[in-house]
């Protein structure tokens, strides 16, 4: 099987994840690919492979070779639900360049017009979708990267120590590292292959947290309130003011963090706003949480001790603390990049990945990429050519730590 038709295979799991399910995995499609990967990671020989009973599935690459470290790789199984996974139409396109028609009878176009990315992939294969559902190309490129690498390990007798691969249920909702057994895992560090462009290796992520602020007001009737009436609904609008108006996701990018309000709910008698809070720097993030702290207090000594309560809480962490002391696991893959034609670059990602997580569970993991474009959305596609360069990406890594 080549990695074209390996990858048009996974793509017809569907595998989206719920967030309102509380079990692991959190919707059994996932289970259903889960096992069909446990069955072929078997089938081309990679030992212990192990499907958990919470759906992470996990295997080892046998070395052949001795090996100065262990590496593991690491993709994510479920899709998001920002589009549909029913019925992919997955077709492969030998792209020269212009519109791509998606669905003739809808009229769905992928024009390099909205999407100019496409012309970095000019003369390549793309797999592309027929315009009303995702692809699913994030994260199932990233597995088809890993099992196609771990096949040419194996048959092609490549020089290489013990390799270890995951794939996790869950990551778009924000579970995808809870479940992971690092300790099982037994690598020394890994990476997620979860990223767009094969030149991506991104180890600086949001520093994350969260700010539940919770008013409790007196209503009155309006005709009589003065001096009774205190109205939790005009002072959430109050607190929201307070915070710094620039600090928004609207108006930030690059390594700027934000103060973000995700929901607004309320009345006279009590509301309630929710925030996430984020920032590549710690000591930012930090003083943000004060700021929010600071804002409730201030809103206590105009209305009254006990009448705003900010419940504030950590989410996850920017991995780069953990793989800053260790650059030589980014410096392996910024290498193996080159030696595929590539220009490494790492670019600060405005959001946590599961790497992120896992280096704080002791598993030092920066995200590489996939060839997978316009995730979690109709006009996802991705290009065969870069996902069998990310494997060959893989390859150069686990090369360089055998021998000499
Ligand atoms: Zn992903």
């Amino acid at each position: 099987m080549n990695i074209e038709e390996r990858f048009l295979k996974y793509v017809s799991f569907p595998t989206m994840s719920d967030e309102g399910s509380s079990s692991c995995p959190s919707s059994e499609k996932q289970l259903a690919f889960a096992r069909y990967l446990e069955g072929e990671l078997r089938s081309i020989g990679l030992e212990d492979v192990k499907l958990a009973d919470n759906g992470y599935v996990y295997g080892r690459v046998p070395a052949n070779s001795p090996a100065r470290a262990v590496v593991g790789f690491i993709a994510h199984m479920d899709t998001s639900d920002a589009a549909s996974d029913q019925n992919i139409k997955a077709r492969v396109v030998d792209y020269k360049g212009g519109d791509i028609l998606l669905n003739e009878k809808q009229n769905i176009v992928l024009s390099p017009k909205d999407y100019p990315n496409l012309q970095k992939h000019l003369g390549q294969h793309l797999v592309v979708t027929d315009g009303t559902t995702l692809l699913g190309a994030d994260d199932k490129a990233g597995i088809a990267a890993i099992v196609t690498a771990a096949e040419r390990l194996i048959k092609d007798n490549i020089p290489h120590g013990d390799v270890m691969v995951g794939f996790t249920p869950d990551e778009e909702i924000g579970r995808g590292a809870d479940g992971f057994d690092v300790q099982g895992f037994g690598a020394d560090f890994a990476y997620t292959l979860d990223g767009g462009s094969v030149d991506g290796v991104d180890y600086n992520n949001f520093n994350a947290a969260s700010a539940d602020i919770h008013i409790k007001g007196v209503s009155a009737h309006p005709g009589s309130a003065k001096g009774s009436m205190i109205n939790a609904a005009r002072i959430a609008a109050e607190f929201a003011m307070m915070l710094p108006q620039q600090e928004i996701p609207e108006l930030t990018d690059g390594e700027q963090g934000f103060y973000h309000m995700t929901s607004i709910e309320g009345s006279c008698e009590t509301a309630l706003v929710r925030y996430i809070l984020r920032d590549h720097d710690s000591a930012k993030l930090e003083q943000k949480k004060q700021t929010v702290l600071r804002c409730a207090g201030e809103l206590n000594r105009r209305y009254g001790e006990g009448t705003v309560t900010a419940v504030v809480k950590d989410s996850y962490r920017n991995m780069r603390e953990v793989i800053e002391p260790r650059m030589e696991i980014v410096e392996l893959a910024r290498d193996a990049i080159r030696r595929v034609g590539g220009e490494p670059h790492s670019s600060p990602v405005r959001g946590g990945t599961d790497g992120a997580t896992l280096s704080y569970m002791g598993l030092p993991c920066p995200n590489l990429g996939t060839g997978g474009e316009n995730a979690h959305s109709r006009f996802e596609y991705c290009s065969v050519e870069d996902m069998l360069r990310m494997s060959d990406v893989i390859i150069h890594i686990v090369s360089s730590l055998t021998g000499r």
